[in-house]
């Protein structure tokens, strides 16, 4: 018997009662685990209603008391990291190791949401004008939504409400439907440790639970992460329907290799960066830039044992360093697209479409590919493949390398491999990408600064967690006060100004 999940509302799980199903996989097996309910937009509504009712004594209990709630929730989650992780390996096949550090990278937002009495502090000006004193205070929205992807079932989350919950709104999370378990652990650790009813809910669907979210008229607020295609539409949709929309999408991420680069060093980053969670990231690298042929043989000489080599089987073995692929589609995407690279001219150098994994011939496993002499012009180039597939392009200079990067539609990360100070200098400064890593192949900001992408990799105006978080989740409001004291008498007709 195949388990079926509940949304959660209210502080309980709740029977869906669309009678539309998802199929939840493991993808190391290939087998129907669960399945999952997507809700119809009168259900969404009755989350609404309930995450409404919860607001007002959310928003007005004190920022010490939202930040006690986080307090405990952060040594739930490390109690409960095993089980989480043990969760998104089940459903999204990610390596147990790897899910653990997913749940961590999540943790650490928790952590900065922790300091909210903090984050929450306004301005103060005495004074600004005879016996007048003006302050700003941020107040939160509301209700908020968050739509997350696939890719991060737990962190990706907690990008989002730990920031808007500690702020004083409350939340629905509609999780990715391909593995929509951790949200709900997520959940139940909320509730004990100690976070009202209604002030965190799931809603589990797709297209029609999504669109209900957007139109919604109770609904102030929307954080989207997923596709490009997706992103744009959640971010017109959710917009114009008078919500403020942070809506991050996909992406394409060069790292660049100079000549003067430690080329072991940069193998290895190339190793990790573009094969582990098998190329299932926003910032995988999937396209090394080498300056020079002599870069690019050297690079293609490392790499193509250590791709070759790759340990790929089921993400809870030990050994393993690459874990299977989400779905049987998803799988049939990524080697079409290795198909369509044969095809248009680059060089297969290894080829990882075929592999069988005895005993798990039923998993949507794949090997790593890696490509050379790849152009510009070619599908694999333009578009995100979010597979173990690694594309080299060979560039003559610098320069040429950075147009490349910075005429790409994507711009989420990107990297420099170099030990000029001044060549990573100047790149930092003229690269139009969000995150930029010197040296470092992932450079996925920590929970205090904030994530996000520039082109279209990110809609809308703010980043995630850190400072662009609370922003994003708050309204400000500005306070002019003055007393009786400070009061002239009469009626004024003219514009007020300040002496
Ligand atoms: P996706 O766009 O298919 O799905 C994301 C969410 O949107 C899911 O909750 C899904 O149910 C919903 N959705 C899907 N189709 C929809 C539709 N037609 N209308 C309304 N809602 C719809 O993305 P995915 O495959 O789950 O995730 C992978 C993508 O996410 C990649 O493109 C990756 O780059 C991107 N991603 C980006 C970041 C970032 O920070 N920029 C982070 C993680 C993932």
């Amino acid at each position: 018997m195949t388990k079926t999940l509940q949304h959660y509302v209210n502080g309980a799980p709740l029977d869906g009662t669309s009678g539309r199903f998802s199929d939840v996989f493991n993808p190391a097996t290939g087998e129907v685990q669960a399945r999952v309910p997507l809700a119809t937009p009168a259900e969404v509504n009755k989350v609404v209603a309930a995450a409404q009712a919860a607001f007002p004594a959310w928003a007005a209990a004190t920022p010490l008391r939202r930040a006690r709630v986080m307090f405990k929730f952060k040594e739930l989650i490390e109690k409960n990291m095993d089980r989480l992780a043990a969760a998104i390996t089940a459903e999204h096949g990610k390596t147990f190791p790897d899910a653990q550090g997913e749940v961590t990278r999540g943790l650490e937002v928790v952590e900065f949401a922790c300091g909210i009495p903090q984050l929450l502090k306004g301005e103060y000006t005495e004074q600004v004008g005879g016996g007048i004193d003006a302050w700003t205070i941020r107040q939160p929205l509301g209700v908020v939504a968050g739509i997350t992807p696939f890719n991060f079932p737990a962190m990706v989350p907690m990008w989002m409400f730990p920031v808007a919950i500690a702020c004083g709104n409350t939340f629905i999370l509609k999780p990715s439907e391909r593995d929509p378990s951790a949200g709900l652990i997520l959940a139940e650790l909320l509730k004990e440790a100690g976070l009202p009813d209604g002030v965190f809910n799931v809603v589990h669907g797709d297209k029609q639970a999504v669109d209900a979210i957007l139109t919604h008229p109770g609904i102030e607020a929307v954080s989207f992460v997923g596709s490009t295609p997706i992103a744009e539409y959640v971010y017109h949709t959710g917009t114009a329907h008078n919500k403020r929309v942070q809506a991050l999408g996909g992406a394409k991420n060069h790292m660049i290799v100079m000549p003067d680069a430690d080329l072991d060093q940069a193998t290895d980053a190339l190793m990790g960066a573009g094969y582990g969670s098998a190329g299932e990231r926003c910032m995988a690298v999937s396209v090394a830039v080498a300056i020079g042929d002599k870069v690019g043989d050297a690079l293609i000489d490392r790499l193509t044992p250590k791709v070759r080599s790759l340990k790929v089987g089921p993400g809870m073995d030990k050994e393993v360093e690459m874990g299977p692929l989400v779905t049987r589609q998803h799988l049939e995407k990524v080697r079409g697209y290795v198909d369509q690279g044969v095809k248009e001219g680059a060089k297969l150098v290894v080829d990882g479409r075929d592999l069988k994994l005895q005993g798990y011939e039923n998993g949507f496993f794949m090997g790593g590919c890696l490509f050379d002499n790849v152009t510009t012009d070619m599908t694999i180039y333009k578009e995100e493949i979010f597979g173990p597939v690694l594309s080299v392009v060979r560039a003559p200079d610098y320069e040429s390398a950075v147009k490349m990067v910075n005429d790409h539609e994507f711009g989420n990360g990107t990297a420099i491999f170099t030990r000029d100070g001044d060549a990573a200098r100047e790149f930092a400064s003229q690269i139009k990408v969000g995150m930029v890593g010197i040296n470092v192949p992932i450079p996925v900001p920590m929970a205090f600064h904030s994530f996000g992408g520039w082109k279209r990799s990110l809609f809308g105006d703010h980043h995630m967690h850190g400072p662009e978080g609370v922003r994003f989740y708050t309204r400000m409001k500005a306070i002019t006060q003055r007393w009786p004291t400070g009061i002239r008498s009469g009626a004024e007709f003219i514009m007020p100004t300040m002496k």
